[in-house]
């Protein structure tokens, strides 16, 4: 039945600070890493251009015939055997899922990679090779980085099991991302539910009338674009540019830090006190192909929320729904059902029919709670996408209220 702990990934970043040689080791595995990547891309790209003379269509790009590629290529730049081999395998691994992504539809053309970008990394896998000390991390061929993290963190990386570690180099910062597997200790059960409707104005707001409000970055924002100027009127890579990348990095940091923490504690508010979570789908397409700048930032944002409650509900065995886009959520009277065809942007408005008086974010966080309770209901045994072959079993169904007793019956082995 219930297991008390749950085996699940976890990525964990901390701080690295790298000496002088440790730094050009690191530059050299970037370069080399981005450098496969935009050979390996031109390569793909000149023989699909031969396959297409001949009428294929389609190129399959596979781990074989990128690794074939990558020995190639080893054989004729000699410089790429000082990388520890499987950061460089890596590379094609990378690749062959951008290029999954495109045919998906769910991102764009993999892109060559620029030096000029702020942001680069290389990612190795863990052949028992990775070791972790007190100040020290002992990186296969790198060897001895120095590094800062809180001692919880120290604790969690000695005694987990780690998959990879993928070095990052942004804004001049030097940082390191382990993937690494641990227990977590599922969570009581509270029979409550909930829907949430995500908004420009509000965050989140939720079905019982709570609402939550957007971080306020100003200042941060403020501070980015401060530096980002003062960033374009210096020469590239110079002292003063490199110096000035430095601080427009840590403001950058700073703002993203402060938003995933208040996602995660809000995330984390949400799946202890819920069973059962609803929200709307997010059409991951639309994001991409947003052109208004502040808007796709928005989407971004709201779909790395909703990630994060989505796998948390996971790690914690709770359930959650993600309803039709097409549900129409804002504009049905959640009382008596009326469908408000004539409702603009307005925040606060009067069923016609039942004459009950509405808040519009409410409203249609009540309706995505009724319609994920409805799917939870009808189907039973629904489609739970990301519970494998988990089977939802409601014991008692206590109309439209909030308690329902759930159990879990594996199918799989
Ligand atoms: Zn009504």
């Amino acid at each position: 039945m219930f297991s008390e702990y749950n085996t699940v990934n976890k990525g964990i970043v901390v701080k690295l600070y790298p000496d002088e040689i440790m730094r050009n080791k690191i530059n050299q595995n970037i370069g080399n890493a981005r450098f496969t990547w935009n050979k390996l891309l031109q390569e793909y790209q000149e023989t699909f251009e031969l396959f297409k003379k001949q009428g294929y269509t389609k190129l399959q790009c596979n781990i074989k015939t990128f690794n074939t590629m990558l020995n190639m290529l080893k054989t004729q730049y000699s410089f790429l055997y000082e990388s520890e081999s499987s950061s460089l395998q890596q590379v094609f691994r990378d690749l062959i899922q951008a290029f999954k992504r495109f045919f998906n539809n769910t991102s764009s053309y993999p892109r060559f990679k620029s030096k000029k970008n702020p942001k680069h990394s290389f990612r190795i896998q863990n052949n028992n090779n990775i070791k972790i000390q007190d100040n020290i991390i002992v990186l296969p061929k790198l060897g001895q980085v120095h590094y800062r993290t809180s001692n919880h963190y120290k604790k969690l990386l000695k005694e987990s099991k780690i998959n990879n570690v993928t070095i990052k180099k942004e804004h001049g910062h030097f940082y390191a991302v382990f993937n690494i597997e641990t227990n977590v200790e599922t969570m009581d059960y509270t029979y409550n539910i909930v829907g949430i409707d995500l908004g420009m104005r509000t965050l989140a707001t939720l079905s019982n009338g709570l609402k939550i409000a957007n971080l306020d970055t100003r200042h941060e924002e403020k501070m980015i674009k401060k530096y980002q100027k003062s960033l374009s009127r210096k020469k590239y890579n110079s002292t003063r540019y490199n110096k000035t990348l430095k601080t427009l990095g840590k403001w950058i940091k700073r703002k993203n830090n402060r938003i995933k923490d208040a996602y995660h504690k809000l995330s984390h508010y949400l799946v202890k006190k819920y069973d059962l979570i609803c929200m709307e789908t997010l059409d991951i397409r639309e994001m991409f192909e947003q052109t208004d700048y502040s808007k796709k930032l928005q989407n971004i944002s709201w779909y790395k929320l909703l990630e994060m409650i989505k796998y948390k509900c996971q790690w914690y065995d709770k359930i959650f729904i993600q309803i039709s886009q097409w549900h129409p959520s804002s504009k049905n009277c959640n009382v008596c059902g009326y469908y408000n065809k004539n409702l603009g942007d307005e925040k606060k408005w009067t069923c016609p029919h039942c004459k009950t008086q509405h808040d519009r974010d409410i409203n249609a966080a009540k309706n995505i709670k009724q319609e994920g309770y409805r799917l939870l209901k009808e189907k039973n045994k629904m489609n739970l996408r990301d519970w494998g072959d988990s089977t939802v079993i409601l014991l008692r169904d206590w109309g439209d209220s909030t308690v329902i007793l759930l159990s879990w019956e594996s199918t799989s082995p």
